[in-house]
């Protein structure tokens, strides 16, 4: 389909289904991270770099066996990404490395949306933190806020919610030695998320509004489409077209956001590369988020439209798989009564087990939400096999 070669920097999950979209279009992928990594399990066709994606001499590496690099995590030297254009001119990076840079600082992305009239909620820098800074936040957010680690978070492992003067000294303990801002807290009726991909020729395209469910701060279950009004889905899309729409360069965004009592929709955060929240798109549309980044990053032929489901009456629910918290790998039982039911797909990482690690997904498929909530349940409560 195309003869050059896609350089990823990282091979965890979002690496390894890049890979297996790229795979089904004979596109050859490179990945940088550590021997074994998910994505190097299922790609024999090159050889790999090991390394890391915040090394500039892996990163040379990798760019010097590629055409195009992309990223699946937001954490990786920008700088050298941005110095590779003169050493390889002809090198092409998607995102753009100033689309990263912009967004793997938390505190920085939210100062950016703010100046493009993006509403969010409110950040508060945080220069020296100590519990007399934190009382004034405190003073002047109310309480609950949220303590928020500006760079390398996810999974909610930056966050912290202040809940009271008292729970400062633990904030501190918990994220004091990391580069903070505070965020006024949120108090939202739901929340949402949209894929929006941008071809090479800058055109955007969004697949469905989706509602998002977080358990400890992880992404515990997916609605696809969201159970909102059909305004606020248009609401959300808009929003969420006219927050990428600010940040240059060609590929898939994940757009996270809160729907607030009034109605309002702010932006929580935005991740440059396939999101969790999209991992549905495999079994409910046509093509999967990790398609469409491929083919956006190499100016392949885009569809007309991504925001339809594979069939108008698709209704999915996605689940992750989180590593068991008491035994090694017994998270695997309730992936085997997933495929036993039907119009299920369980996707594997090959990670180790570890507690609360995303380990894997599943998909569920129905023709309704009701019929896929009861997929769901008979899963989680192990009835798979009486269902039909
Ligand atoms: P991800 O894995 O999505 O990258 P993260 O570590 O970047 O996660 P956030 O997205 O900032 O973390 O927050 C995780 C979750 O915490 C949110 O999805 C939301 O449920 C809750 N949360 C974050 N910020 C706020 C806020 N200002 N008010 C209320 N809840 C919040
Ligand atoms: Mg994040
Ligand atoms: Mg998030």
């Amino acid at each position: 389909m195309d003869s050059r070669v896609v350089g990823i920097l990282g091979g965890g999950q979002l690496g390894r289904m890049i890979v297996e979209a790229a795979n089904r279009l004979n596109v050859k992928t490179c990945i940088l991270d550590n021997p074994g990594s998910p994505a190097k399990q299922i790609n024999a066709v090159v050889e790999h770099i090991n390394g890391s994606y915040s090394d500039t001499s892996s990163i040379e590496k990798l760019a010097a066996k590629c055409d195009v690099l992309t990223v699946e995590i937001e954490h990786v030297d920008v700088a050298t990404l941005k110095s590779l254009r003169t050493k390889y001119p002809k090198l092409e990076i998607y995102p753009s490395p100033e689309t990263i840079w912009l967004i793997q600082d938390k505190y920085r992305q939210k100062l950016h949306l703010i100046e493009n009239g993006i509403a969010v909620a409110e950040p508060q820098i945080i220069e020296s933190p100590s519990v007399e800074t934190l009382k004034k936040i405190g003073n002047k957010f109310a309480y609950p806020y949220l303590l928020k680690a500006r760079t390398l978070a996810y999974d909610g492992r930056g966050n912290f919610v202040v809940k009271s003067e008292e729970s400062i000294p633990e904030a501190l303990e918990f994220l004091g030695d990391r580069p903070l801002y505070a965020e006024k807290w949120a108090p939202f009726v739901k929340e949402l998320a949209v894929m929006i991909v941008r071809s090479v020729d800058g055109k955007l395209y969004s697949y469905p509004v989706v509602e998002t469910i977080h358990r400890d701060n992880i992404c515990h279950l997916c609605y696809a489409p969201a159970r909102v009004s059909d305004s606020i889905q248009l609401k959300a899309k808009i929003l969420a077209e006219n927050a990428v729409g600010t940040f240059p360069g060609a590929g898939i965004f994940g757009v996270e956001m809160f729907y607030m009592e009034n109605g309002e929709l702010l932006i929580n955060e935005i991740a440059p590369r396939p999101h969790n929240s999209g991992h549905y798109t495999i079994d409910a549309c046509v093509t999967s988020q990790f398609e469409a980044h491929i083919r956006a990053i190499l100016g392949l032929p885009m569809p007309k439209d991504f925001s339809n489901f594979t069939v108008p009456s698709t209704n999915a629910i996605m689940l992750n798989v989180l590593g068991d918290n008491n035994n090694v790998n017994g998270e695997l039982q309730l992936c085997k009564q997933a495929l036993g039911m039907p119009g299920v797909s369980v996707y594997l990482y090959g990670k180790e087990s570890r507690p609360k690690r995303k380990m894997g997904h599943i998909n569920v498929i129905a023709s309704s939400m009701e019929e896929a909530e009861s997929k769901l349940q008979a899963i989680v409560t192990g009835n798979a096999s009486s269902h039909d």
